[in-house]
């Protein structure tokens, strides 16, 4: 993969050498990592991106075997867009294995972080984050699984869906509701093991781009009150802890998908022979080229500048939500115009362009929607600016 930007003043040298070591590695094995058994692969995939080290990487912690004490942005956003680049797959695995296991990082007890956060790393955990359902998606403070203290134990019932490792994970960490308090203030985090009783898989949904994912029934699920994650009624703000540090990195991921597609259309249109030249030489192509490379610097631009000033110690409230929005969307665009050069061939199945086509479209809803990102960045333009 292309890493002149890797120069800019947002990385260090731990992170050109990161991007260099994954990229070799990546392009020996995960590349166009995909197949039909999409849960064989990624189990597959668990495996090896633990094996091979990257995964520390997705945890906080070295006594827990992760890369750092706090999970550096640039680094998981250097492997997304990495990977992302190799097979949209790879990333997906990585990226669950952090968003997955974020709650525990960030306000696991020492006992959960030891229990987990090793095998999570080594890929031999796979892990999942459950917090959305039927009528709590956008809205997630209107959830309606509850969590039921009985004892030394808490009671969940109710539904999860569109969670993603679904039906393959070892452990799901749920938000349901306890009840401290109103909407956001009344909701907890625990961690559920698979095979705990009353946990059912109870539909595997097939999406655009397959990966696992289902929806989740809890019947009477019994779990011990020592799995809640952090305290009562604070598991909202662990679920925004997690995706804030994620957040960034889904821009990352739409950046490494919009790069291989900026690399397929090059290639494509230097080779393509018609009307006596090449795709290339016509003006019409080289002014999309050079949108497609102009959109994507500006998205690597607002991802760096996210990852850079939060690992900082800076809130990115409004960066984080700006690099998502315009990453995801210009990913969608620099895709849609390589597939465009490639004519016929691009909407051949499974041919790269066709693949990134689809891979693209759930990025731009998950982790908030693009238009729950333009309220974000203008609920941050009008603070204190409204009587
Ligand atoms: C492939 C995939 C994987 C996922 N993985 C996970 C996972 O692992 N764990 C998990 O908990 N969830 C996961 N999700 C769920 C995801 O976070 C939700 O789909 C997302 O939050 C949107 O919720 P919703 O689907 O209910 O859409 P809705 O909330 O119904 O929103 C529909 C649309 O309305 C628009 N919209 C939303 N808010 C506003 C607004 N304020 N103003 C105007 N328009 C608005 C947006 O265009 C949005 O797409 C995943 C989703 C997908 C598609």
């Amino acid at each position: 993969m292309e890493r002149e930007h890797l120069e800019w003043p947002f990385f260090e040298e731990r992170h050109r050498k990161l991007a260099a070591e994954l990229d070799d590695w990546a392009a020996m094995h995960v590349h166009d990592a995909h197949g039909d058994d999409v849960d064989a692969t990624c189990r597959t995939l668990v495996k090896q991106l633990g094996q091979a080290g990257w995964l520390r990487h997705a945890i906080a912690g070295t006594q827990h075997g992760g890369a750092a004490d706090v999970i550096d942005t640039r680094s998981i956003c250097i492997l997304r867009e990495t990977l992302g680049f190799h097979a949209g797959l790879a990333d997906f695995a990585f990226a669950m294995q952090g968003l997955g296991s974020g709650a525990i990082s960030l306000a696991g007890t020492p006992e959960q972080k030891a229990a987990w956060l090793p095998r999570v790393a080594r890929g031999e955990v796979i892990s999942a984050f459950a917090l959305s359902e039927p009528d709590a998606g956008s809205d997630v403070a209107a959830m309606a699984c509850a969590a039921r203290r009985d004892g030394d134990h808490y009671v969940l019932d109710g539904e999860k869906t569109w969670i993603s490792n679904g039906g393959i994970a070892d452990l799901y960490v749920v938000f349901a509701r306890t009840g401290e308090a109103p909407g956001a203030r009344g909701i907890s985090a625990f961690i559920v093991p698979a095979g705990a009783a009353g946990l059912e898989i109870a539909e595997r949904i097939q999406v655009i781009a397959p990966h696992p994912l289902a929806r989740l029934r809890f019947n009477a699920c019994r779990i011990p009150a020592s799995n809640r994650v952090g305290e009562g009624g604070e598991g909202f703000k662990v679920a925004m802890r997690t995706l804030d540090v994620f957040r960034t990195s889904v821009a990352a991921a739409a950046l490494g998908f919009a790069r291989r597609a900026m690399a397929e259309a090059l290639q494509r249109a230097t080779t393509r022979k018609m009307f006596n030249q090449t795709l290339a030489d016509f003006q019409i192509t080289q002014t999309k080229l050079a949108q497609m490379a102009t959109t994507i610097d500006s998205a690597a631009l607002l991802t760096y500048r996210a990852a850079w000033k939060r690992d900082s110690g800076r809130t990115v409230t409004r960066e984080a939500a700006m690099a998502k929005l315009a990453a995801t969307e210009g990913a969608q665009q620099v895709i849609d115009a390589a597939l465009q050069m490639w004519g016929g061939l691009g909407v051949v199945s499974e041919q790269t362009v066709e693949r990134l086509y689809r891979e693209i479209r759930a990025l731009r809803i998950y982790e908030g929607a693009t238009e729950v990102q333009q309220l974000i960045i203008a609920r941050e333009l009008l603070k204190g600016m409204q009587a």
